[in-house]
């Protein structure tokens, strides 16, 4: 298991279900890695699983990560990766919970919870995402939201050497909406100071992240990192992402 409490800034770039080998050639063929700090600095690149040993084969400098796997260990689950096949793959690090699985796959914070499980089970850092919709946003639930998925979807054997939590607004993914700076403060400062246990916890910012806000965002106090989208898939945007360290 890598242990992570070393590294002072995290960038998570998530696919999604996008890419192809051509893509893949082309992204890694003008991804700049000159200037990075890779001694404070955790860079982690999540393609779809079908290409994680193609991109890893081909790639320094970066860990990488799976985007989901299954709540089972093993057997009849047709279409599901487990835990321990993304240990196989060299990933060192899973995106669970984002909000596309809680929503369109309907996942609970109990599908999370066994998730992130497996994940540690098998020496994998989970990436365990939480985050309000618009509606609860609107409702002034944000905290009880938070503070509900984190408490039902974090396993007890987390910590802040092995998971990172990934504050990701529902509403802010892919619409090019993020809180103002100060929102993003401030729940930030909430989840490591006001929900009991989590202080030391890396909690990283993801919602319509690029490299006109990335540099804002990452001087703030309490972000640890950035989970990067769409704008993961512009290695143009991506290098300069990369490049304000
Ligand atoms: C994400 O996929 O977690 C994400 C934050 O997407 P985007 O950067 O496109 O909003």
């Amino acid at each position: 298991m890598l242990e992570i409490k070393k590294y002072t800034e995290f960038f998570v770039a998530n696919w999604k279900m996008n890419g192809s080998i051509n893509f893949i050639d082309n992204f890694l063929s003008k991804l700049v890695l000159n200037d990075i700090n890779l001694e404070n600095t955790c860079n982690i690149i999540c393609p779809p699983s079908p290409y994680i040993q193609y991109v890893s084969k081909r790639l320094e400098g970066f860990y990488i990560g799976g985007q989901d796997c299954s709540i089972f260990e093993d057997g009849a689950y047709t279409g599901d990766v487990s835990a321990s096949m993304l240990t196989d793959m060299n990933c060192n690090f899973c995106i669970v919970g984002h909000s596309e699985r809680r929503k369109n796959f309907y996942e609970t914070n109990e599908d999370v919870l066994n998730k992130a499980s497996n994940c540690l089970q098998h020496g994998i850092n989970p990436i365990i995402c939480i985050g309000e919709t618009l509606e609860q946003k609107k409702k002034n639930l944000t905290k009880e939201i938070l503070s509900k998925q984190i408490l039902e979807s974090i396993p007890k054997n987390s910590n802040d050497n092995n998971s990172i939590i990934a504050y990701e607004p529902v509403w802010a993914i892919g619409t090019g909406l993020t809180p103002k700076l100060e929102e993003i403060s401030e729940i930030h400062h909430f989840i490591k100071n006001e929900i009991s246990g989590f202080k030391k916890f890396k909690v990283i910012y993801g919602g319509s992240v690029k490299s006109s806000n990335s540099r804002d965002i990452l001087k703030l106090e309490n972000v640890d990192g950035i989970l990067i989208g769409g704008a993961s898939l512009d290695v143009e945007d991506l290098n300069n992402i990369l490049l304000c360290q």
